[in-house]
């Protein structure tokens, strides 16, 4: 037995036999196939090379002319029958080798060719064969993971690192949970697991290439550890305490969804749903969601394969709509880039050297007009069928909120003048998610409906800590004060100016940061759907001059520690309320 110790993400206990994921820069097992697959896993090779060329012509289009030559060298290595292509269909024809696995033994020898050279010009497009195959891998990784939905039996995932699509693709399998290489507390992979109740811990360091697929785990997501081949005693107390969670788990959901979210004394506070799926929203309301407060759309782009027509679009909204009965929902339009995608669907662009500080979110959305209108047409056709509104993602200036809104009017006139029905009211908001955005929230109010504060964001951009970074998860910390004060000027401002300010970061649905957002003034929190019962419990239980008081204490702590040493001790008060209910 041995226990790893890394980052707990999302609570839980799963065990099972690990199910080691390949990843795309780590050793390829060889592996081997059974004669009667070799059609299907050609196939699969032929079609992963169709979408990464695909994915290279995207980019080549996508640059100045006197770059294009970069990425022609690419597809020219891809298109390679020679040196590459052939030699791939061999050792998986003849030899049986899995597509990555043959990939990854030849595209090594080019690579070291291109090496042995000792040019510089040579040299530099080492890296360039590696990114082709990269991109390859990723490709054919991503289909191993939809491949998992297959299996038939519980596993524990096992990888380097798991991509947002990758994991959201796990969901529909039987997945009792994953642990990674890599990855960070607020990384989209780890909201994704808590959205899906999927026990996780990341940031383990060398895990991926420890185990082989098979060896029995348990991952405990509560206190980041990993157990690899459990003593029997061991599994034991495992397998009684999972039962216990999922048991209280239960009894609490139940019990909370017949209350309302109101604060001991008499505060009305709404506790909205974040999904990724429409699918997501019975389960959201069976938590007792007041509606959906943040909708990632950039999700639709995995079930779609790719960019969603407007059909599909408009397909997953008006589910969204209807399922809600008449509640409200928020769409937040593409927030593509950074960890989410990058170089897939729309994102697709130049590889860029700090992806958090480039081309994401509206930035790109305003670079890929017709994507984003398409996406905006459908929204707007939405909102005939019932409330809702929309959201530009990480919006740092007024200037790019105008031009949002201008493409947004655009989209709304040839709507009227083609007699479509759609909700000319619709509220536009802007997501909070940088400091210099926190600061010139009064300057944005002016273009904006209602303001939702993305402290997940926030937290990276106040900090200069990278979210998924686990070198230095210990420097994020969504307890320092710097954060709050930006917090209290936007949620200052919005009642000053009349906007409606949520909060839809991860603290909103963490239990221990309840009673501070309330004391912050915020009165509408939209979190990871199984999260709404614990949370409404600390409601519940506390009164909004208490919470005031809390929010004095903390911030007048010497520091973010002591801080967060003031909330945790305020919530186990609470929670001590709880055991006379
Ligand atoms: C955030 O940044 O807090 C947020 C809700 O957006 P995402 O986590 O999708 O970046
Ligand atoms: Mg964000």
């Amino acid at each position: 037995m041995e226990i790893k110790r890394g980052i707990g993400v999302s609570p839980g206990i799963g065990i099972a036999e690990a199910f080691v994921l390949d990843s795309e820069e780590i050793r390829i097992p060889e592996r081997s196939i059974s004669p009667e697959r070799v059609r299907d896993e050609m196939r699969r090779f032929d079609e992963a090379v169709d979408r990464t060329r695909g994915e290279l012509l995207l980019l080549r289009d996508g640059v100045p002319d006197d770059i294009r030559g970069i990425f022609d060298f690419h597809i020219g290595v891809l298109s390679d029958e020679v040196r590459v292509l052939r030699p791939v269909r061999d050792l998986v024809g003849s030899r049986h080798f899995t597509p990555e696995h043959a990939v990854s033994r030849v595209f090594r020898p080019v690579a070291r060719e291109f090496e042995e050279i000792g040019d510089p010009y040579f040299s530099q497009r080492v890296e360039d064969v590696r990114d082709v195959e990269r991109r390859l891998l990723g490709h054919l990784v991503g289909k191993k993971a939809e491949r998992l939905i297959d299996l038939g039996h519980p596993v524990c995932v096992i990888s380097r690192d798991l991509s947002p699509g990758e994991t959201a693709l796990l969901s529909r399998s039987q997945v009792a949970g994953f642990a990674t290489d890599r990855g960070g507390p607020t990384s989209h992979t780890a909201i994704l697991a808590r959205a899906l109740g999927i026990p996780a811990v990341v940031g383990l360091g060398q895990i991926s290439s420890q185990l082989v697929s098979g060896d029995t785990v348990i991952i405990d997501g509560s206190a980041g550890k990993v157990i690899v081949a459990p003593d029997p005693r061991t599994l034991d107390r495992y397998r009684a305490l999972a039962a216990d969670l999922s048991r209280q788990g239960a009894t609490l959901a139940q019990r909370m969804r017949r209350l309302d979210s109101v604060t001991a004394d008499g505060v009305r506070v709404s506790l909205l749903a974040n999904i990724e799926f429409p699918d997501d929203i019975e389960g959201a309301l069976s938590h007792g969601a007041d509606g959906v407060g943040l909708f990632r759309t950039e999700f639709l782009f995995i079930e779609a394969g790719g960019r969603p027509s407007e059909a599909a679009h408009l397909g997953a909204y008006q589910k969204a709509v209807e399922s809600l009965g008449g509640r409200p929902i928020i769409f937040r339009t593409l927030d593509f880039g950074a960890d989410k995608f990058p170089g897939a669907g729309p994102a697709a662009g130049p590889r860029e050297d700090n992806p958090f500080l480039g081309c994401r979110s509206i930035r790109l959305a305003l670079r890929e007009l017709e994507t984003f209108k398409i996406q905006l047409r459908a929204i707007l056709k939405a909102s005939a069928r019932g409330p809702c509104a929309l959201m530009f993602p990480m919006v740092s200036s007024v200037e790019e909120l105008r031009a949002a809104r201008m493409v947004l009017k655009q989209v709304q006139a040839e709507l009227k003048e083609a007699g479509v029905e759609y909700r000319a009211a619709t509220p536009v908001g802007a997501t909070i998610e940088t400091p210099g955005a926190a600061l010139i929230a009064d300057a944005l109010a002016e273009e904006a409906d209602f303001f939702s504060i993305g402290t997940n964001d926030l937290v990276q951009y106040t900090l200069a800590v990278d979210r998924g970074n686990p070198a230095v998860a210990a420097y994020y910390r969504p307890h320092h004060q710097a954060v709050w004060r930006l917090i209290r000027h936007v949620v200052e401002t919005g009642a000053r100016r009349g906007r409606e300010v949520s909060i839809c970061g991860e603290i909103a649905g963490d239990a221990t940061f309840t009673m501070l957002l309330l004391g912050l003034g915020l009165r509408m929190l939209s979190l990871t759907p199984h999260l709404i019962p614990e949370v409404k419990r600390v409601i519940r239980a506390v009164t909004i001059e208490e919470c005031e008081a809390l929010v004095r204490r903390a911030e007048a702590a010497p520091g973010a520690d002591e801080a967060l040493n003031v909330l945790r001790a305020a919530w186990s008060d609470v929670t001590t309320r709880w055991e006379s209910e």
